[in-house]
């Protein structure tokens, strides 16, 4: 008894602080979605296994809080999407995203879209628009969803799907293997790739187990005419254990980490050709 209403004291001034930091990330996120000067995009090179090369990149929002400094987006992603903030954000990455990808023809760019944005009929007509007044090639864009939006089962969600594909816009189901992960979900959407999660790609090589998994995730994606990329690559040794699976393309700190437009497109500029780290290293 005395220990569960310790317990409740101890709590209590945890959950405080909790929620308010909650309103704060919220108020000041709000904030800086009317201004220009803290909002940006940054971009990740995404590396095609078989020719080495970059073939695109993946957007990622970037906060610099005035005071707190960068804000990781697992941080405010999630208290933006509670509170409709992230329709305004979207919109941002997705037109930083356009302008990137107009300027680049036959680079893909990814882009992250959360759950409300997809649940929003009118999304697909944003979408479409930007694509319009930027010049960017439809089937240059991915949109990285993930599998919580499919096991829902919304009819906006898969009508929206249906739309993005007849229209050339690719699908990637984003994180693979960290949610239900029903193997139905891959053949019913018709997805164009899956993003091996990095929790699975952090442990190859030593894991016995998740070097099975991701051989298991590949030789399935491939089966059903999907594309693999794996997320989060750090060593030489989990590039070549995912080379020998046949994965097709490579994300992570080996290649690159996330760089700013200027940086990427330098990257794109660079014959397209991103030197790989020697296996032998
Ligand atoms: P994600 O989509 O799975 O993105 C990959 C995350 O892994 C990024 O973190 C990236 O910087 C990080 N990463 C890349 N390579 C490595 C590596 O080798 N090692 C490690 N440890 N990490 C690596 P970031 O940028 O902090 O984003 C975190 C998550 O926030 C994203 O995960 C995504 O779910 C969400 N997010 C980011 N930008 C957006 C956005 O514009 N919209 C939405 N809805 N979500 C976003
Ligand atoms: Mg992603
Ligand atoms: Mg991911
Ligand atoms: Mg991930």
């Amino acid at each position: 008894k005395a220990g569960g209403r310790n317990r409740v004291v101890m709590f209590e001034p945890a959950m405080n602080e909790l929620l308010q930091s909650r309103h704060r990330i919220e108020a000041d996120l709000r904030e800086a979605l009317r201004r220009t000067d803290q909002i940006s995009v940054a971009f990740q090179p995404l590396v095609e296994g078989r020719s080495g090369r970059v073939d695109g990149a993946e957007a990622l929002v970037r906060w610099r809080h005035p005071t707190l400094g960068q804000v990781s987006p697992a941080q405010f992603v999630p208290i933006a999407e509670g509170t409709g903030l992230i329709e305004s954000l979207g919109e941002v990455v997705l037109r930083q995203a356009c302008i990137m990808g107009a300027r680049w023809p036959g680079m893909t760019i990814a882009v992250n879209i959360s759950p409300t944005q997809l649940r929003n009929p009118k999304f697909p007509d944003r979408v479409f628009a930007l694509l319009d007044e930027t010049g960017m090639r439809p089937d240059d864009l991915e949109l990285e969803i993930t599998e919580g939006i499919l096991i829902e089962d919304g009819q906006v969600a898969s009508e929206s799907l249906r739309r993005f594909r007849t229209a050339g816009i690719k699908i990637a189901l984003d994180d693979f293997g960290t949610g239900y992960s029903s193997l139905n979900y891959l053949k019913r959407y018709a997805v164009d790739r899956i993003k091996i999660d990095r929790s699975f790609v952090s442990q190859l090589a030593p894991d016995v187990a998740s070097t099975a998994i991701v051989q298991a995730m590949i030789t399935l994606a491939h089966a059903l005419g999907i594309k693999t990329t794996a997320e989060g690559v750090e060593t030489a040794e989990q590039m070549s254990a995912l080379r020998a699976m046949g994965c097709d393309t490579y994300q992570g700190y080996l290649l690159s980490a996330p760089l700013s437009p200027a940086d990427v497109e330098a990257v794109f500029n660079r014959d397209r050709n991103l030197h790989l780290h020697r296996e032998a290293r």
